[in-house]
């Protein structure tokens, strides 16, 4: 863990600075950022800041210190976006690089419905016209309520 052997990692990127992002919340070990597409406005990543391809190949503290982060994030979306549930999603298809999805849900179909995702070749693929692709004004308002 820690060195990336994929030097196209976008995360890896987003971590150093090398890609623009919309970061949320950032400390020694971990980086919160909003996606490029979201399920609802208030939907994260969390992500470590060390490239691991999988999420169960994490340390047990930086697991825990994850979880307490996610924990701390989810009051904040809770707060300030005010969804029945705040749902975690950890899968990792498409990024190789550990993290999680923390995502405001309005009702229990949010994360499993066809109408975000289709299995394809037994795949479950997100549907990116189906999740919403919000505005840098919309992203910058999301981070502006969540840092507050
Ligand atoms: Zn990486």
């Amino acid at each position: 863990m820690g060195i990336c052997k994929d030097k196209n990692c976008n995360f890896c990127k987003i971590v150093n600075g090398e890609l623009a992002s919309y970061k949320v919340f950032e400390d020694e070990l971990c980086v919160a950022f909003l996606p490029l597409r979201a399920i609802n406005p208030g939907h994260l990543i969390l992500s470590p800041k060390d490239h691991a391809e999988d999420y169960y190949l994490l340390s047990n503290e930086l697991t825990v210190h994850l979880a307490i982060t996610a924990k701390f994030l989810s009051a904040k979306i809770k707060q300030k976006f005010s969804p029945v549930k705040v749902g975690y999603a950890v899968a990792g298809f498409e990024v190789t690089h550990a993290h999680m999805h923390i995502i405001p849900l309005h009702n229990m179909h949010e994360i499993t419905s066809s109408a975000y995702t289709v299995i394809e070749n037994g795949v479950i693929q997100f549907r990116p016209e189906n999740l919403l692709n919000l505005s840098d004004q919309e992203k910058q308002q999301i981070i502006k309520k969540l840092k507050g």
